[in-house]
C-alpha cells in the first residue's frame, strides 16, 4: 500500500505546481542570475550534506531546520525547488527543502509528473 503523502510534502508540491510546464534548466539559470538569492556567497557543499532520507529522525530534523534557516526569505526559493524537481535531481537541499525531505518529495513529483505526461499524450 502506498504511503500517504504528508501535509508538508503536499505543501511543497503545491508551491511548484505553477511551474509544471517549465524547463528545469531555465529555472536554474534564473536562480543563478538572481543576485539577491540567499546562497550567493555560500559554498555548494552546504546543500549536499551526508544526512539523507535514511538517516535517523533527529539528524533529518536537524538538517531540515538548517536548510530552512539558510533559505528562509530567498526570493527564488520556489524556482529553485521547481527546477530541481523538473531536472530530476536526486540529491541536495533545494528551495528550503532539506535533502532528506527533497528525496521523498522528488519521488512523489516524478510519479505525478509522469502520470500527467501520460494523460496528456
Ligand atoms: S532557495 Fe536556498 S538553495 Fe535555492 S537559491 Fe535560495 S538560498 Fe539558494
Amino acid at each position: 500500500m502506498p504511503r500517504r503523502i504528508t501535509h508538508f510534502q503536499q505543501d511543497q508540491l503545491d508551491r511548484v505546481a505553477r511551474f509544471a510546464d517549465a524547463d528545469g534548466d531555465r529555472l536554474q539559470l534564473r536562480v543563478a542570475d538572481t543576485a539577491e538569492r540567499n546562497c550567493r556567497d555560500v559554498p555548494t557543499e552546504v546543500f549536499f550534506p551526508a544526512t539523507d532520507e535514511y538517516s535517523d529522525q533527529q539528524a533529518r530534523l536537524t538538517e531540515r531546520l538548517r536548510i530552512q534557516q539558510q533559505c528562509r526569505g530567498c526570493p527564488v526559493a520556489d524556482e529553485c525547488l521547481a527546477g530541481a524537481l523538473l531536472r530530476g535531481e536526486r540529491f541536495g537541499g533545494w528551495g528550503g527543502v532539506a535533502q532528506p525531505d527533497f528525496q521523498a518529495i522528488g519521488r512523489l513529483f516524478r510519479t505525478r509528473h509522469k502520470r500527467r505526461q501520460e494523460e496528456a499524450a
